[in-house]
């Protein structure tokens, strides 16, 4: 046995060797000028954005010339000055009712209920579906404290209860389910179902070509037309 050994054995002190004296913890986060540190803390709060990826985006646009830098401030404003929900489906639109909802020759009795604006637009680009949605902006998930009161489900109601506040003034006769496929989305379907079923309209969810645990958005245009196409009743 190593002399070394038997010293360490004696040691009191921590197994490791301590760390030099706190140099790492200490290492302070780089001071930029207030302007470039704002835009990197914006930056950062981008969904999937850490502070490195915030770094490297800010630098970008430092380097890059005055207009395409401004371009993408400019069009940061629009989004946020022309874009907004419809006011009968929620639907993310430049223009209100939306696009789809002022179109008078989609079926306008049916009515494909849907998490987010995201899934719409999923939806219609299969081409494969001609009536009308409702997005419902979220999912019921009691964990996250979201109940149906923070969803748009009151407004989906309403337009089958009075047939005016659905496009056209037409009575909605079907309604899909197109939530996605996961716990939360499965429990929202069901507790729309019981909403529904008393309404005496067909209630409808789509096909289970959807993998489990996937959300629409994700799903390619073959899987979504099947879905769309073997829809099942849930009565
Ligand atoms: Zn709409």
């Amino acid at each position: 046995m190593s002399e070394r050994h038997a010293n360490s054995a004696q040691d009191t002190g921590p197994e490791f060797p301590a760390r030099p004296p706190a140099v790492r913890q200490q290492a302070k986060r780089a001071v930029y000028p207030g302007p470039v540190e704002r835009l990197i803390e914006e930056f950062a709060r981008l969904p999937g954005i850490g502070r490195k990826s915030a770094e490297r985006l800010a630098f970008h646009i430092l380097k890059s010339d005055g207009p395409a830098a401004l371009a993408l401030a400019r069009a940061v404003e629009e989004v946020k000055k022309s874009v907004r929900h419809c006011s009968v489906c929620y639907n993310l639109t430049d223009s209100d009712p939306c696009a789809v909802c002022a179109d008078s020759q989609r079926d306008r009795a049916t009515v494909l209920i849907v998490e987010q604006p995201k899934d719409v637009i999923a939806l219609e680009q299969t081409g494969m579906y001609r009536g009308l949605y409702h997005v419902l902006m979220g999912h019921i998930s009691p964990l996250d404290g979201v109940g149906p009161q923070d969803l748009t489900i009151a407004d989906m109601l309403q337009r089958i209860d009075k047939p005016g506040s659905n496009p056209g003034g037409i009575a909605v006769r079907e309604v899909v389910l197109g939530l996605n496929p996961t716990v939360e989305g499965d429990g929202t379907a069901l507790y729309l179902a019981d909403q529904l079923k008393p309404r005496g309209i067909r209630i409808t969810r789509l096909a289970r070509g959807l993998p489990s645990g996937g959300q629409l958005e994700y799903a390619n245009k073959a899987v979504l037309a099947d879905a769309i196409q073997g829809r099942q009743s849930m009565e």
